[in-house]
This record gives C-alpha cells, structure tokens and sequence, in this order.
C-alpha cells in the first residue's frame, strides 16, 4: 500500500480489474466465495472490483417495469418483495451488526427507488428508455453495496462506488457508449483518494451516466465492457473477468462434447467468437484495452484454481490452423437478385443502405457479380424487418417491371472457423471443406474475411452439430 501522501497514485503492486459476474454473485455463498477471492488476490496485487446484479435481477427489474406500465399492478409489487428478500439475505447471512445497519438502509433506499419508480410507470402507463436505466441497473448498485459491505467484513477496505460518478456516455439509452476522455478524467479522480488509502473499490457494472449525470446502461451483458473501461482508465496491468465456466472453448460444448478450454486466444480472435454468439464475453469487452494492450483473462469463480484463457493483443506462437469454432443457428439467408436494370454497385449500395437504416448486422455477405447477386445472412429475429425494408426499397423494380427479386432461405446456420495463424497457411479452406464434404454437408454459401482471421460459411440448420464436430475432428483441436 502507499502511504498517504505519496506522490504516484500507482502503487507498487501490479493493479487489476476483477469484474465479477451475476452467477458470481448469485447467493451468499457466492458472495462470501468472491469475497475471499478478493482478499486472497490483494496480498498480491492492488484490486478494483466491478460487479453485476445478482444473477436473474436484471431481468426481473426489466420485467417488473414492463408490467408495471402495461398497468398490471400486483406484479412489480411481487417484484419488490423478491427483491429486497434476495439482498436481505445474503446481509443477514454475512454481515456483522454494525455493516448491517448501514447497508440495510442503503438496500432499502433502493428498494424505495424501486418503488417509486415502477408506482410512476403505472400511472403514466409508459417507460421511457431513461426511466429503464436508472430501474435496470438498481441491481448493480444493491450488489456492490452488499459486496463491499462482506469485504469489510472480511477484514479488507472497502468502498461501493457507483460508476455513474465514473463512466461518462452518450445518451443513447439502454446501449449507450462510453466518452473515454471525459470517463478518464472522472474515474481517476474519484477514485485516486480511495487508492491512496488502499481502500477497495467495488463498483456496479452496466451503469454509467451522460455530462449531465443522468444514469444511463451499457447494453444487457455490459458489466465486461464496464470491467475494461475502468481497467483502460485506470492503466491497469490486467483485466480479470471471472464468470460460471472455465474459459473460452474451441466449440461449444453440447455441439461438441470433447470440446476444451483454449489458453490464450488474441485480441481479435475473441471480438470474433464474441460476435458469432460465444457468450463468454460481451461484444464491446475487448475495445477499450486495445490501445493500451492490456490482457483480459477469462476465468472462472467457481473453478478458481483454473488458469482460464487469457486474451492478448496478438495471436500466440500457437500453431497454425483453426483455433476455435463458433456457430450460430436460427439464421436466414436473403438473396437479392437486382436484374439487368440495376448495376451490381448500386443495388449493393442500396441493400447496405437499408441495413444501416435498421441497424441490423449481417452475419455474413457473399456476391455473385456475374448473376447480379448479394447473399446475405441475418438472425432469424431480424429477417421480416430486414425483408420489409428491403421490399420498401426495391418495390418499382420488384413490382412494376419484375426485374429484381428477394428470396429468403430459412433455417439456416452460419458456421465460423476463427483463428489468426490461419493468416497465410494454404490449405486451411481445403482442409474444412474437404472434411465437410466427405460427411455430404452441403455448404450452401462460403466468406472469408480477407484479414484471413475467419471462414464462415452456411448449412442446413439440422447440419449444424455434424459440420461443427467435423471442423472440430479435422483441425484436432
Ligand atoms: N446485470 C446486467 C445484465 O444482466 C449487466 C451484466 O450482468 O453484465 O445485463
Ligand atoms: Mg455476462
């Protein structure tokens, strides 16, 4: 510890974020087991904590809210029971009389929030994005209260700080981004006193707030994202993201059961499995330590003694190939065929207008120039939206001179080979397109993304686990 006064904020110790997950936190006896994880891990190293609402509260708040503005009344109140129960008892179970009562009244105020809030919702019969901001993350800040209230009584110091005093965003609400310059600036300085005197912070996840201070959420899963930017903010050496599994794997595990956990995956390599559905990690997790190359180790609460994945800027020595395999099923396909009256450029500037217009992500695009073709996949939960407009935007040709058309294919499943050291070995494509056909998995469409990090491609839906487990066999992973 430094001592008070001293003239560098950093101490000696190596800092690291340690982001803790709902499931992490999901009972006392999660509680207590995180809480001497802590404890165990600041004899070594200087800790700041992030966490989640307890397992399952988001989505009840989020829930109770909804109701509450359809007018149905006995449910938020059923809501508010359940939630000053789960909080109560884990501060009955693991706090001494005097942290009891002073966070007692502390989980109570936010019950009142609670309360007060939902009560308004069924007046006015709506809520608006902000007013589910500042409800959808009052789990955060009931979690942060209790666990730092157990590390004190665990004989460590410790401090709830709620991140709207540290994370600036846009307004944007329900995913709004962070403004790292101005998020810098206000973590530093609320949180260098507490680390001058070696207090803990414990800081709810999710949450952050506008200039102006008014609370907003990262996006559901956004408690990574808060892990990183405290973690880039504050220059830490590592970032520690403890959930309910052991790492990341090369596939998922009821597609294939001899799947394993990878030790060290780059940068690049987990944005991509995170963004085909890995549900390790939130999308946005990786972002904010790029720049400053700060590692990110996955690992698991309830499996402390595994080392977990770690994830650093580039790719490791490994060898070259596959690394790991992602998949996602539910997917369609949407073929855009604009005839001879529309050049290829323009149809492509068209469709890819449309889907800027709905902020929907494609999963995948393939061209055919000569037919005058985009393919593209999208989640089955964005097809109509994606089809409709894409009607809107191509009607005349569709309709009055029957030169450009919109096909669908259903139930269809985008398969992902990722891995950076792909990069450059020949034969990687020929390998799994060779090991899919000798099982008569047809590949409906093929991509690969010319950084050469990844190899998507289409099947049938109901071939999905076999194309998966033969990716997997192939590469020996
Ligand atoms: N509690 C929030 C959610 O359930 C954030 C998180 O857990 O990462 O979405
Ligand atoms: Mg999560």
């Amino acid at each position: 510890m430094v001592k008070e006064g001293a003239p560098s904020l950093k101490s000696k110790k190596p800092l690291v974020v340690m982001k803790f997950g709902g499931t992490s936190v999901g009972n006392a006896e999660r509680m207590q087991s995180v809480g001497k994880l802590v404890v165990e891990h600041s004899r070594e190293a200087e800790v700041a904590v992030v966490v989640s609402a307890m397992g399952g509260v988001t989505d009840m708040l989020i829930r109770a809210a909804t109701e509450a503005s359809a007018g149905a009344g006995e449910h938020w109140k059923n809501v508010r029971r359940e939630l000053a129960r789960r909080h109560r008892e884990v501060a009955d179970q693991l706090l001494s009389a005097a942290e009891q009562s002073s966070v007692l009244p502390r989980l109570a105020a936010q019950v009142g929030n609670f309360e007060n809030l939902c009560s308004g919702f069924s007046l006015v019969r709506e809520v608006t994005p902000r007013a589910m901001d500042t409800l959808s993350s009052l789990g955060e800040v009931m979690s942060a209260n209790l666990l730092a209230a157990i590390l004190r009584s665990q004989g460590v110091a410790a401090e709830a700080v709620d991140a709207a005093e540290l994370i600036v965003t846009d307004d944007n609400f329900g995913n709004a981004a962070p403004l790292f310059e101005e998020t810098t600036a206000k973590t530093r300085q609320r949180l260098a006193p507490l680390r001058r005197r070696g207090v803990i912070p414990v800081i709810t996840g999710f949450r952050g707030a506008t200039p102006e201070g008014v609370c907003t959420t990262l996006g559901r899963g956004g408690s990574d994202f808060s892990g990183t930017i405290i973690g880039a903010t504050l220059d830490a050496d590592e970032v520690w993201i403890w959930t309910d599994v052991d790492g990341v794997l090369t596939a998922d595990p009821r597609l294939v059961p001899e799947a394993h956990i990878i030790p060290g995956i780059s940068y690049r390599e987990a944005i991509e499995l995170s963004f085909f559905g890995a549900k390790v990690l939130h999308p946005k997790t990786i972002q904010p330590v790029m720049k400053k190359k700060i590692p990110v180790w996955i690992k698991n609460s309830f499996n402390p003694s595994c080392p977990g994945t770690r994830i650093v800027p580039s790719a490791s020595e490994g060898p070259p190939g596959v690394k790991a395999i992602t998949s996602l099923g539910k997917a369609s396909l949407i073929m855009v065929s604009g005839g001879d009256r529309v050049s290829f450029t323009q149809m492509a500037g068209r469709v890819f207008g449309c889907l800027s217009m709905e902020e929907i992500t494609s999963l995948m695009v393939t061209q055919s120039s000569a037919e005058n073709v985009l393919c593209l996949a999208v989640h089955d939960s964005e097809l109509k939206r994606t089809k409709t407009r894409l009607e809107k935007a191509f009607e005349l040709e569709i309709n009055y001179d029957h030169s450009a058309s919109i096909e669908v294919m259903p139930h269809v499943a985008i398969v992902v080979a990722i891995g950076e050291n792909m990069k450059g070995t020949p034969g990687v494509a020929g390998r799994a397109f060779g090991a899919l056909g000798r099982r008569s998995i047809n590949i409906i469409a093929i991509a690969q993304g010319s950084s050469e990090l990844s190899i998507s491609f289409a099947v049938k839906s109901a071939d999905v686990k076999e194309a998966v487990k033969t990716i997997h066999e192939e590469f020996k992973l």
